[in-house]
């Protein structure tokens, strides 16, 4: 799945993958495959696939040569052409972000904790600092993602983002389980307003509108597949 938006330059290639053939799960034998599979289809060097580890942290790391620790990443940016900068998920969100004014890319796994530690601001910051960014001329694509309809939560998970978040319309009461409150949380909405917070411009946050677990038959959930779900990338490089 492409973002007809990052289409319009040529001198980055971008995609989040879909689930047919292609999973990019570490325990999964089908990842390598999938990894040079993903790398032909885009014209990109499956040597320079680069993946954080990713631990629901918001720290991110700078690719300058591939050699970089990539053990409690959950973000990648580079400026240097060739790395393939992926994000893993199946229900988190994974944001594809470019900055067409100083050729900067990044690759961000935003789940609900990485969200609610504001990776997203965290790396258009990172950008900022590294590559003289301006927030203004980054532009912020949201990959498919659990959204507001499937993801449920408790009271506490609740609490974190109502105590972290003062946004409107961000939590929903959902049903109840028992004696249990169930609330829905908006998780994609949450950061397009901190990426508009930090000074992105709302017409450079796209957002695919797609929710993983609502069209589970073409991505990989972790929600709608568990135990044995797949994972999911969401790739950008500068070629
Ligand atoms: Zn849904």
């Amino acid at each position: 799945m492409q973002f007809k938006r990052l289409l319009q330059y040529k001198n980055i290639a971008h995609c989040y993958t879909l689930k047919e053939n292609l999973n990019f799960r570490g325990v999964s034998p089908i990842k390598q495959e999938s990894i040079k599979s993903i790398c032909n289809e885009l014209n990109l060097d499956s040597s320079k696939f680069i993946m954080a580890e990713q631990d629901h942290t918001k720290n991110i790391a700078i690719i300058n040569n591939g050699n970089e620790s990539l053990e409690d990443i959950d973000g990648l940016i580079t400026n240097q052409k060739g790395f393939v900068l992926a994000s893993k998920s199946a229900d988190c969100t994974s944001l594809l972000m470019y900055d067409p004014e100083k050729n900067a890319i990044a690759s961000v796994h935003s789940g609900w904790r990485g969200t609610a530690k504001k990776i997203a601001v965290e790396t258009a910051n990172k950008m900022k600092e590294t590559y003289g960014s301006k927030p203004e001329n980054i532009i912020c694509c949201i990959c498919p993602s659990i959204r507001k309809c499937h993801f449920e939560v408790d009271e506490d998970v609740k609490e974190l983002f109502e105590n972290t978040f003062k946004y409107e319309g961000i939590i929903e009461k959902g049903r109840t389980d028992g004696e249990k409150q169930k609330y829905n949380i908006d998780t994609t909405k949450i950061n397009k307003q901190m990426l508009k917070d930090c000074g992105l411009k709302e017409e450079n946050i796209v957002d695919c509108e797609l929710c993983t677990v609502c069209n589970n038959d073409k991505f990989h959930s972790y929600r709608a597949d568990k135990p044995n779900y797949g994972l999911n990338v969401g790739i950008i490089a500068l070629k």
